[in-house]
C-alpha cells in the first residue's frame, strides 16, 4: 500500500474574517486543527498544534501530546491567549497502516467501497448526547449547542487521545475536515462529490469547501484528502496536488468587497465544556427537547387528522357527483 494522491485547502467561509482553522499536508502526516479562543488565539492554537505536528517525531499519540503540551504552555504565558484551545485530528500513513488520532470535533472520514463512514467521535456536547441516546441525528443537526466540545488541545495539563489503526485497501480515500464542512454539507453530498471528483483531489477539495460556502460558510472551511493504492499497480510518480490557501483566483472565496461583515461570535461559537456544565446542558437538553416532541408529535397528529379530513370530503363530493 502506498500514499498515491493528496490535497488539502482551507477557506474562512462566508461568516468570518478570520480563519483558525490550520492543516497539515507533509506526508505520510496529514492533520485538521480547529482553533478557538477570543482575540486571535483560536488561531494561535491552531497554528501551535498544527507545528508540533509538522515537527513531530514519534506516535501519532506522542504528536498529538505534544501539541496539546506546547498550546497549553502558551495560554498560560500569554494572558490574551488564556483559556484558548483547538481541536487536532491526525493521520499517519506507516507500514501499510493508517493510524488516527483524534481530539475535538474535527473529523476523519474513510471512503471505501462507494460508502461514506466516519472514523472519528466527535469529543462534544451533542455528540455524547447521540451516542447515549438523548438525541436523534436530527436534532443533532439543529441543536443551538452543536459547537460545544467535550474535549480540546491546550485547555489542560494533561489530555485523553482516541488513537486508532485501520487496515488500509488500495482505492482507500481518507478525508480530514474541521466541522465548518460537516455543519454545513451531509454525508450524501460529501459522498456524491467524492465519487465525482475523485479522480482529481485538488478539484474535491475545491469542491467541497464550495459546497460548504453554499451551505452557508458559517465557519472556517479546511479539507485534507489522501488516497491510497497498491504499490505493485502503478509507477508514477506521487503527485502532490495541494491548493495554496487564500488563492485571490479561488472562485469560492469571497472578496473584499463581497465579504460579510464580520458578526461577533454566533452563540453556537466552539467552545470548550467542564463536566458541570455539561450536566447542566444534558438537563437543560431534557428541559427544552421533550416539549419539542410533544409539540412535533401533535403537530404531526392533527395534520394526519386534517388529512383524513380532506380526503373524506373529497369521497363525499366525488360520490354526490356521481349520484347527481
Ligand atoms: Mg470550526
Amino acid at each position: 500500500m502506498r500514499l498515491a494522491n493528496w490535497a488539502a485547502a482551507t477557506d474562512p467561509g462566508r461568516r468570518r474574517r478570520r480563519n483558525e482553522d490550520s492543516y497539515v499536508l507533509e506526508p505520510p502526516l496529514f492533520a485538521v486543527a480547529d482553533g478557538m479562543g477570543g482575540a486571535q488565539a483560536g488561531e494561535v492554537a491552531s497554528k501551535l498544534a498544527a507545528a508540533a505536528v509538522k515537527d513531530g517525531a514519534g506516535d501519532v499519540e506522542g504528536l498529538i501530546q505534544e501539541a496539546n503540551r506546547r498550546v497549553h504552555q502558551r495560554s498560560l504565558e500569554d494572558p490574551s491567549a488564556s483559556g484558548m484551545g483547538t481541536t487536532l485530528t491526525v493521520a499517519s500513513v506507516e507500514d501499510g497502516n493508517v493510524l488516527i488520532g483524534h481530539v475535538g470535533d474535527s473529523r476523519a472520514y474513510l471512503v471505501r467501497d462507494g460508502s461514506l463512514e466516519q472514523l472519528t467521535e466527535d469529543h462534544s456536547l451533542v455528540g455524547e448526547l447521540m451516542r447515549s441516546g438523548k438525541l436523534s441525528v436530527e436534532e443533532a443537526e439543529q441543536h443551538p449547542q452543536r459547537s460545544m466540545i467535550t474535549r480540546a488541545l491546550g485547555t489542560d495539563p494533561d489530555v485523553d487521545v482516541d488513537v486508532f489503526p485501520i487496515e488500509p485497501r488500495a482505492g482507500d480515500l481518507f478525508l480530514l475536515c474541521s466541522d465548518g464542512l460537516t455543519t454545513m454539507v451531509g454525508d450524501r453530498e460529501i459522498l456524491a462529490l467524492v465519487e465525482e471528483k475523485r479522480g482529481d483531489l485538488q478539484a474535491l477539495v475545491k469542491a467541497l469547501i464550495k459546497a460548504a460556502n453554499k451551505g452557508g460558510g458559517e465557519d472556517n472551511i479546511t479539507v485534507v484528502a489522501f488516497e491510497l493504492d497498491d504499490a505493485a499497480e502503478g509507477g508514477s510518480e506521487l503527485d502532490e496536488t495541494a491548493v495554496v490557501a487564500g488563492d485571490p483566483d479561488e472562485e469560492d472565496t469571497l472578496t473584499e468587497a463581497d465579504e460579510v461583515p464580520v458578526v461577533p461570535p454566533p452563540a453556537g461559537d466552539t467552545m470548550v465544556v467542564s463536566a458541570d456544565e455539561l450536566a447542566a446542558a444534558y438537563e437543560q437538553e431534557q428541559a427544552v427537547a421533550a416539549p419539542r416532541r410533544r409539540r412535533r408529535l401533535l403537530w404531526r397528529l392533527a395534520s394526519f387528522l386534517l388529512a383524513v379530513a380532506l380526503l373524506i370530503a373529497i369521497a363525499f363530493v366525488l360520490l354526490w357527483g356521481l349520484t347527481q
